[in-house]
């Protein structure tokens, strides 16, 4: 895999929260459990601990805890061993992929463009549209992260 650029869409998410209260037999178990195992394609398992988290409206929610910076998400990405500069547990978030340099392809595509043609080729719009997903995820991930943050300073 390419080291020198790090594209977010090059990490598949394999753990995703509904998953694992799928896996819990729904919100009842899922309360009772404390952490899972999960099996990656490249062989290796890893632990991933849930986390509560209370939000701005008085709700409280479990997370998963990124195995490599702790930060509580709904969703973890498949870093395979030798895929980034560090050496990773396996499973990583978004936060962790944007630290590393890590950039969603829509963007490196507005880049490319800017101050050359406003337009998109017609040839490259179907590209675009898993371009614009990709910046609703990023928004949805900012914006859970955001919470976190704000809801772990009034705690
Ligand atoms: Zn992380």
């Amino acid at each position: 895999m390419n080291r020198g650029k790090v594209l977010i869409e090059d990490y598949p998410i394999v753990a995703r929260l509904s998953d694992f209260k799928a896996a819990a037999g729904g919100p009842e178990g899922f309360r009772r459990t404390s952490h899972f195992t999960v099996d990656l394609p490249d062989g290796r398992s890893v632990r991933v601990d849930l986390v509560d988290r209370s939000t701005n409206l008085g709700l409280k929610m479990r997370l998963l805890a990124c195995p490599m910076c702790s930060t509580a998400v709904r969703n973890l990405r498949w870093a395979p061993i030798d895929s980034l500069p560090v050496e990773t547990p396996g499973l990583v978030c978004g936060r962790c992929l944007r630290r590393l340099g890590g950039r969603y392809a829509a963007q490196d595509r507005r880049r490319r463009s800017r101050g050359m043609s406003p337009a998109i080729p017609l040839g490259e719009s179907r590209d675009a549209l898993p371009g614009i997903d990709a910046q609703l995820e990023k928004a949805i991930e900012d914006l859970a992260a955001a919470l976190e943050e704000a809801s772990a300073s009034s705690s």
